[in-house]
């Protein structure tokens, strides 16, 4: 059967990591990479696949079935993602949970007016860890809920490393604390704020000559950033940095102790190690934009969440096929 034509929006690290996703897919394909950019200045090296500007993409309504739109979640997706709705089916990874409700409602606006279909927010959080936190709360209504973050590389708190004086470069993971997983995991429901769940560990480079007590005196005493958390800095060459430190890991869990009957434990969790946070939200982006195809075949216009799809939506299998290996 036909396969499903894909469109990416955007050049950055999800981007990147969503060609490679289409790679593995044996039932899309990707047509065009779209960028506000121009598009001779970034080398994408796939010969099949057209390189365009932006403002082309209304060109392609009828040769693209999904959008991938891989902007940055504080400006580039809260424009985009209304208008390329407006013209395709679409997916995005936007992550600025505070704000989610109202963006939906812009793009559900566009979507339904249209006749398109755009599933919001996916990734692993929001997206995986929301939907374990959804069937969690629903199977253990008498629990509660944990997630944490990390290992993780945080660009926020990298940056700010960055900007102490005397350090010339520097990155920041972010770890969930042991003795803060081992309680939850217990069962005990302890109360924990996102201090007590996370310690902060720095690599710096300093620069020549640099004082670096004083380096570590600033960092951990950062109001925000680090003043409340266990942090760690350790200091290292730029060698070191550039062989240990220049991948971006992340990953997490989602815990939640509760209980059943007569006070039976039960402990639900979900984990994820990635080597690449990128390249998996963008796995996850890529297997997202199937459903949203199929979705829009039958005719389910408007803004969805991954609460709203169904697991059959998201695997190229038959539901034959799931049905006899995956039940
Ligand atoms: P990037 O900063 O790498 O890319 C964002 C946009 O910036 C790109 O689409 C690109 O647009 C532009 N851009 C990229 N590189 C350059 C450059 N060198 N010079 C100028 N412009 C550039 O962000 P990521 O791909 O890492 O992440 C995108 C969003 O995904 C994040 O904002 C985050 O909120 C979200 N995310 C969500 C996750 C989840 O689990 N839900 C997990 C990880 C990320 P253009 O080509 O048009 O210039």
């Amino acid at each position: 059967s036909k396969k499903i034509k894909l469109g990416i929006v955007g050049y950055g690290n999800l981007g990147k990591g969503a060609i490679e996703a289409i790679k593995q897919t044996p039932d899309m394909e990707l047509v065009a990479v779209f960028t506000r950019r121009d598009p001779k200045n970034l080398n994408i090296n796939e010969p099949n696949v057209k390189t365009l500007q932006i403002q082309e993409a209304s060109d392609y309504k009828n040769e693209i079935d999904v959008m991938i739109l891989c902007g940055g979640s504080a400006t580039d997706l809260p424009e985009q993602t209304p208008y390329f709705a407006s013209m395709f089916n679409t997916v995005d990874s936007y992550d600025t949970h505070a704000k989610i409700p109202e963006f939906y409602e812009s793009v559900n606006e566009a979507a339904t007016k249209n006749n398109t279909t755009a599933i919001i927010s996916v990734g692993w959080d929001p997206g995986l860890f929301s939907i374990n936190r959804v069937l969690a709360d629903a199977i253990l209504p008498n629990g509660e809920n944990y997630t944490f973050w990390g290992k993780g590389l945080s660009q926020g708190h990298s940056d700010a490393v960055r900007r102490v004086e005397g350090v010339k470069n520097g990155v920041q993971y972010t770890i969930p604390s042991e003795s803060a997983v081992d309680k939850v995991r217990s069962g005990e429901n302890p109360e924990l704020t996102t201090a007590d769940k996370h310690s902060r560990v720095c690599y710096i480079v300093a620069e020549e000559g640099a004082d670096k007590a004083k380096i570590e005196k600033e960092i951990k005493t950062m109001p925000n950033y680090f003043a409340d958390y266990d942090t760690e800095v350790h200091f290292i060459t730029e060698e070191e940095l550039k062989r240990d430190h220049s991948k971006a890991p992340h990953g997490g869990f989602v815990i939640r102790g509760g209980n059943t009957g007569a006070g039976n434990k039960q402990i639900y969790e979900f984990s994820l190690k990635l080597d690449s946070n990128p390249e998996f939200t963008a796995s996850v982006l890529v297997a997202y934009a199937r459903a949203a195809y199929r979705l829009n075949q039958e005719k389910q216009y408007g803004a969805k969440s991954v609460f709203d799809v169904a697991p059959g939506h998201i695997s190229p299998r038959t539901r034959e096929e799931l049905r006899r290996d995956y039940l």
